[in-house]
């Protein structure tokens, strides 16, 4: 049964982050890798949120204590609100979204505005500023 991506991207998830988030194609840009993020936070793939933050600025909470609230709470949506003009040589952008959850029976959002940063072929979630 095909799954409509996690990411609202309206593509099929086996198409879309998918194969990212399992390491069989890269995200081309910033706005991809973020979209993959999402979809690794529904479908509970904490390995792949790790790999994916800067080394730098990546979460000292155990990955236990991140998979037990990422399974906690009811992913409801990805809206990506802006994303910054980005060329393929660019090493930075900023992508800004707002991802919908149930948690304890409320809806709740992260709205934040993401810097990504490229490292060695790579776009990394290196921070982000809640809105
Ligand atoms: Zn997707």
């Amino acid at each position: 049964m095909p799954t409509p991506c996690f990411c609202n991207s309206s593509q099929l998830f086996e198409y879309c982050c998918q194969p990212i988030i399992l390491g069989k194609r890269e995200a081309q840009t910033a706005e991809q890798l973020m979209r993959s993020r999402y979809s690794a936070f529904v479908v509970a793939n904490i390995n792949y949120l790790m790999n994916t933050h800067h080394p730098k600025t990546r979460p000292s909470k155990d990955k236990k204590s991140i998979l037990k609230w990422t399974r906690s709470v009811e992913w409801k949506g990805l809206e990506i609100i802006t994303t910054s003009v980005c060329e393929p040589s660019s090493l930075e952008a900023y992508v800004e979204f707002k991802a919908s959850f149930i948690e304890d029976g409320t809806l709740a959002n992260i709205h934040e505005n993401s810097y990504f940063v490229k490292e060695n072929g790579k776009w990394l979630y290196k921070s982000g500023i809640h809105k």
